[in-house]
């Protein structure tokens, strides 16, 4: 049986806070706002993972009203959620992402978010995708005041 996940995830982007995806530092004039430390992308591969799995998502398994979350590391987040995932009798396949931002250009960190990515997942690196669009000057995300990324993924039970 194989079942395919859905996550989507957007944060303010402001001054003095890293930018993180995928569990890497990108280097960047402005980082995530957010209760976590603000993964974007590891926000949406939860939400995709715990989808397909119909294991609940990020906000029902480490919710902000929990003074536990302030400040999570995500990549803690994803190891939690995807032992969920495993526990359930599920194994990723493989996983698809975009990143949606002005700046900075996210091509020349794709195989470094990549590789930290399936690192986290503990699968090949060419099971994990990852790409860079802008959102062409529209709304908040072309206007620079948010990232926001998509993740799909595919599991299969083992
Ligand atoms: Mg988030």
């Amino acid at each position: 049986m194989i079942r395919i996940g859905l996550g989507r995830d957007i944060h303010r982007l402001v001054c003095e806070r890293p930018l993180l995806l995928g569990g890497i530092v990108v280097p960047a004039d402005k980082g995530e706002d957010g209760y976590s430390d603000g993964d974007v992308l590891i926000h949406a591969v939860i939400d995709a993972l715990l989808g397909a799995a119909g294991r609940g998502d990020i906000g029902e398994l480490f919710p902000p009203s929990d003074p536990a979350w302030k400040d999570a590391c995500s990549q803690e987040l994803l190891r939690r959620s995807f032992e969920q995932v495993k526990k359930a009798g599920y194994a990723l396949v493989n996983l698809d992402c975009v990143v949606s931002c002005e700046l900075p250009k996210i091509a020349p960190y794709r195989k470094a978010i990549r590789a930290s990515l399936a690192a986290l997942l503990a699968v090949d690196i060419e099971a994990v995708f990852v790409k860079g669009k802008t959102n062409e000057g529209c709304d908040s995300v072309g206007a620079g005041e948010a990232i926001e990324a998509l993740a799909v993924c595919l599991l299969e039970r083992v």
